[in-house]
């Protein structure tokens, strides 16, 4: 047996359960992004998911598993980022209660589409409050159960359907290119990964400001970091969970970074050649592929798109400094 938190048998339950209820996402081509790189793309469309990210398949998979005691009680969790309405939304469709706790300067429209999806948005100030002991206290007073962003197997597992996916639409692949924050994202797909086409290289791409992820494989053990100052805000994550880096561990061939420059560059190749509306973090993997930080000529690549929710304004601030994708 498998002392890893997941396994492929838990990635292909996942997909069961989220049949017909998570978007099974596009992968896209694009004879111009093959030309610039000599290799053969298939970029995996999770902008295009559900609350506009790939982080509702673990939500969902993770409230689905609740046994009666905590759906009457509801669920709880710590985000500003796509995690928080990944679990607003998937609290809804199970008709289940939704805390969802927010520094009180995180952005009005996040804020706003979290209570948009029906969750109660608990706010605190990030200076003075310890999110943890709000949380916890939120927690056990009111029996709620806490799903982190991507430390939790049902999370894990849910997010690696997004391989699942990929493989079953384009086939083999000689490499898979995944943006990387906590893990979550790279451990699930990295599982799927290794269970079906063993020779596939697995790669993970962080920001270059913070390569933590990167060092701790090096090292062996979990290195944490300050909170990067980086563009890429899905990724912001000061260390990989206990669960998602023995899982790295295992299956990850390698982790590269790339700069904010870099991804701003891929979201104006996206935005302008492919017609996509990709968040800075969600370019991570595309921004790898097209600097060359990652050697793949002449290969079948699948590159993950992982999110496309950013403010508009910022987006085109964003896309004017870059070379619109040449
Ligand atoms: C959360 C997130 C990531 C990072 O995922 P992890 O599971 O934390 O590694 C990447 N891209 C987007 C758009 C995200 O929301």
């Amino acid at each position: 047996m498998s002392t890893l938190a997941i396994d492929y048998d838990d990635v292909v339950a996942a997909h069961r359960r989220l049949e017909g209820i998570a978007h099974w996402t596009p992968a896209l081509r694009s004879a111009t992004a093959d030309a610039r790189t000599g290799a053969t793309l298939h970029f995996k469309a999770e902008h295009l998911q559900r609350v506009g990210a790939f982080k509702f398949r673990g939500g969902y998979n993770a409230i689905n598993q609740f046994d009666t005691r905590q759906k009457a009680a509801g669920v709880i969790a710590f985000s500003s980022g796509n995690h928080a309405q990944a679990i607003a939304l998937s609290a809804r469709l199970h008709g289940i209660r939704a805390v969802i706790v927010m520094p009180e300067d995180a952005p009005a429209i996040k804020i706003a589409a979290t209570r948009g999806y029906g969750a109660e948005v608990v706010l605190y100030d990030r200076y003075t409050q310890d999110r943890e002991a709000l949380g916890r206290e939120l927690a056990e007073s009111q029996g709620l159960t806490l799903i982190p962003p991507f430390d939790h197997p049902h999370v894990m597992a849910g997010q690696g359907t997004v391989a699942e996916e990929l493989f079953d639409d384009v086939g083999e692949l000689d490499t898979l290119i995944v943006p990387l924050g906590g893990g979550g994202l790279l451990s699930g797909c990295a599982t799927v990964a290794r269970a079906r086409y063993p020779n596939c290289r697995i790669i993970g791409v962080e920001p270059e400001a913070g390569n933590d992820a990167q060092r701790s494989l090096a090292s062996g053990k979990i290195v944490s970091i300050d909170t990067p100052r980086t563009i890429a805000d899905g990724a912001q994550t000061q260390a990989l969970g206990t669960l998602t880096f023995p899982v790295l561990q295992a299956h990850v061939d390698e982790i590269v970074t790339v700069s904010d420059a870099e991804l701003v560059d891929a979201m104006g190749f996206m935005a302008v050649r492919m017609k996509q509306f990709v968040e800075p973090t969600g370019c991570l993997a595309a921004a790898a592929a097209f600097s060359g930080r990652v050697a793949i000529d002449e290969r079948r690549v699948g590159i993950i798109l992982s999110g496309g929710n950013v403010d508009w304004i910022r987006f085109a601030e964003l896309i004017s400094s870059s070379q619109g994708g040449t």
